[in-house]
């Protein structure tokens, strides 16, 4: 994507989420983004009946000094975005030498910003200066010399700040994140997070929300340095609250349990489980022929209660060939689980629910030799042992680390309570 073309504008940071999924060529057939293409990207966009693709560009350099802050979007590279400001390619090639003693190139995050001062001649340009700051907050500085270009490093104090906010769901999250001004990546994370207790997507109006991310500032010139981190995020519906703290690396509920899906639970409610067949190769029991068998069949007695493995939204509650009467859950972290053969399904599409409850009854529907439950694990679109995944521990933190998460949670409730008036109640889901 070209989007640094000499004639061109600072082009705002607001537009670079857009900038960096959507290619200019669906800018350009967008009727919805047809206003926006033909303000930012005048020099891109034919007058009519030109797919773009072809035609030079006959604009004129704009000569002399030129200063620009450069913004990294998908598909670009230091060299194709040097080349776009007319810099030969024996200087990209020096300009890249001389930086990878401090920093390689290949680490540009998209959105990163990169200032350039350059000289621009009638046939090349020469760069002159170049500064940008790596997702650790350390500032790269290259400057042209006599004899080629040198570089310098300088370590950034960097302030770490929390910031909250709250708001009320008008027409769906997404959209009320928006307006509330959370940032994309942060609303999309926390939809994530939240995926195991609610589905957030399908909120109705008014129910509230609150959100805590982390953003880390450069302790001089006060810019973001980095990703901001979602910390906490919670949804009050129907007087329930959902809550999710991040901690570590995982999701934990007020009372620090793990929501991480690796903690599955036997998903039949008896008192003895046993295991009739295995995940793997086996001669099938009724088509007599060796074939894969995808889950572990838990044998039950008819009408035994089946329990949803762990936390999550039913996208699938019908009955389904071979598999009968069939539920299947999406859980956070790529997870899904699957039940099959059941006598009766208690859930419907859509719905949520979390670890333990009753989503249906064990039967023998569809290609069964007698009842069983047919429990599936599916891990990023492939199916894995579901005995590989069965719950070790509680998933709750004990000891030192739950003392840890206390102080944490503390200090995110802290956050809430100095921004907010008043904070979301509700009884708390987990
Ligand atoms: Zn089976």
């Amino acid at each position: 994507m070209r989007l640094f073309r000499q004639k061109q504008d600072f082009i705002p940071l607001g537009l670079l989420g857009l900038a960096a999924i959507i290619s200019l060529r669906e800018y350009k057939t967008s009727q919805h983004f047809a206003h926006l293409s033909q303000f930012y990207f005048q020099s891109e966009v034919p007058a009519s009946g030109n797919d773009g693709d072809d035609e030079p560009d006959e604009e004129k350099r704009i000569l002399g000094t030129q200063q620009r802050s450069l913004v990294v979007a998908c598909g670009d590279t230091l060299s194709s975005m040097l080349k776009d400001m007319g810099i030969s390619l024996q200087d990209i090639d020096a300009i890249t030498r001389a930086l990878s003693k401090h920093y390689n190139v290949k680490n540009l995050q998209i959105g990163q910003s990169i200032d350039v001062v350059w000289e621009s001649g009638e046939d090349a340009s020469k760069l002159t200066r170049l500064e940008t700051v790596d997702s650790a907050g350390n500032a790269i500085k290259l400057e042209a010399t006599e004899s080629g270009y040198t570089t310098s490093v300088c370590k950034r104090m960097l302030v770490a700040q929390l910031k909250s906010v709250s708001g009320i769901v008008t027409t769906n999250f997404a959209i009320a994140a928006q307006q509330n001004g959370i940032p994309n990546a942060v609303a999309h994370e926390a939809v994530r997070a939240l995926t195991p207790l609610i589905n957030v997507g399908r909120l109705k109006s008014n129910a509230a929300f609150e959100i805590v991310f982390e953003e880390k500032l450069d302790a001089n010139t006060k810019k973001l340095v980095g990703k901001r981190q979602l910390k906490y995020a919670a949804v009050s519906v129907d007087g329930k609250l959902h809550k999710v703290y991040s901690f570590g690396n995982r999701y934990y509920s007020e009372s620090g349990h793990s929501l991480k899906t690796e903690f599955l639970i036997v998903p039949i409610r008896s008192r003895s489980v046993r295991i009739s067949s295995r995940f793997g190769m086996r001669l099938h029991p009724i088509f007599r022929v060796m074939k894969k068998h995808c889950g572990v069949d838990y044998e039950a007695r008819y009408g035994t209660d089946v329990c949803a493995a762990a936390s999550g939204v039913v996208v699938s509650a019908c009955s389904y060939g071979g598999y009968g009467l069939y539920v299947r859950i999406r859980h956070a972290n790529g997870f899904e689980t699957a039940y099959g053969h059941l006598s009766a399904i208690l859930v419907r599409k859509g719905d949520c629910v979390n670890q333990g409850d009753r989503i249906g009854r064990v039967g023998s529907s569809g290609h069964a030799t007698g009842p069983h439950l047919h429990h599936e694990v599916i891990r990023h679109q492939i199916h894995v042992d579901p005995q590989k995944y069965l719950s070790i521990g509680s998933g709750k933190l004990t000891g030192h680390d739950f003392e840890r998460f206390k102080q944490y949670k503390d200090e995110i409730d802290r956050t809430l309570k100095e921004d907010n008036a008043h904070t979301l109640s509700g009884d708390i889901s987990v």
